[in-house]
């Protein structure tokens, strides 16, 4: 890591003060103040989708200043580096197939670290908001009276498809877009979702967590009347040099999932415009060899 690059930017962004190219990112960036990162406070920070460069400036100003991350699984350990030395980092994810820490203790914890005085840096992969029990996370902190702000990110759903070539509404096939979780907090196929108003109401359904219980899905919406030839996507390690792009339809679905091992995580996007990769599909070569985007 370049530490011209980390500790350069010292709290401060503006315009770019030349014509010149600047390959460095931000180094040379000088003008508005970030907002303060207060002791005592949590920021829940969106990481975006994988690639590290799809973290926002606040995102990346809030690495520069906290005194503890915690970050969760799908988070790319590279922009740890852009913490300070003396930063504690703490992991909530999963870890050699051990259950993830349950959601009240990472709480507690943010809370127990904020309470210390420290600047907490809650990390979490895509949007905090989206499907990511950022929601829960700031209910807590609210009713413990602690400073907290949010920092939104790419969501894995949007951008990542954006990475595959796929735009996640498109004039000519879909005014509106549908995003979907796969399971439920105990795995399975989500109960509370009114199954016929999503196999009907938009051309494009997005789904996040949804590999295991697709096979499932897909009958689901078929027997909903929704068209077994809709195309589907299936995006992996989206925006990640090894992302991969598996395609089927709604009715080979579950021969699809039983055949080719399908990497994790993913994204899966039902609708015509999954095939617009096709024409789209930018992210190929050279492209691909920048490891932060
Ligand atoms: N808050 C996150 C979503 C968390 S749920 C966001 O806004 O993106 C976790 C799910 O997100 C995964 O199961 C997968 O469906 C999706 N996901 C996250 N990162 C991904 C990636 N790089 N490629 C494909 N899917 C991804």
């Amino acid at each position: 890591m370049d530490n011209r690059f980390t500790k350069s930017i010292s709290g401060r962004i503006g315009r770019l003060p030349s014509s010149e190219p600047d390959n460095t990112g931000f180094a040379q960036l000088d003008g508005e103040d970030f907002p303060e990162f207060e002791t005592g406070s949590v920021w829940l920070v969106g990481a975006g989708p994988g690639a590290p460069g799809l973290l926002t400036l606040l995102g990346y100003h809030a690495l520069n200043t906290a005194d503890v991350v915690i970050y969760d699984a799908l988070v790319n350990d590279k922009l740890l580096d852009w913490t300070r030395d003396d930063c504690q980092i703490v992991y909530a994810g999963k870890r050699g197939g051990k259950p993830s820490p349950e959601q009240g203790d990472i709480s507690l914890k943010l809370i127990e670290f904020a309470k210390a005085g420290k600047r907490v840096l809650r990390l979490k992969g895509g949007d905090p908001f989206v499907f990511g029990r950022g929601g829960e996370e700031c209910q807590m902190l609210a009713r413990a009276q602690i400073p907290y702000r949010i920092v939104p990110g790419i969501s894995a759903g949007i951008g990542g498809l954006g990475y595959a070539g796929i735009p996640v509404t498109h004039r000519e096939t879909n005014h509106s877009v549908i995003f979907l979780t796969g399971h439920d907090a105990s795995g399975n196929m989500p109960a509370s979702v009114d199954w016929k108003a999503v196999a009907q109401a938009s051309p494009v359904i997005v789904l996040y967590m949804a590999l295991k219980n697709f096979a499932d899905i897909s009958s689901k919406l078929i027997s909903y009347g929704r068209d077994g030839n809709d195309r589907v996507a299936i995006v992996s390690d989206a925006t990640l040099p090894h992302q991969k792009i598996t395609e089927t339809t709604l009715y080979e679905a579950a021969s699809t999932l039983d055949t080719a091992p399908i990497p994790k995580p993913a994204i899966i996007v039902i609708g015509a415009v999954g095939e617009m990769h096709h024409a789209l599909d930018w992210y190929v070569d050279r492209a691909r060899e920048n490891q932060i985007g």
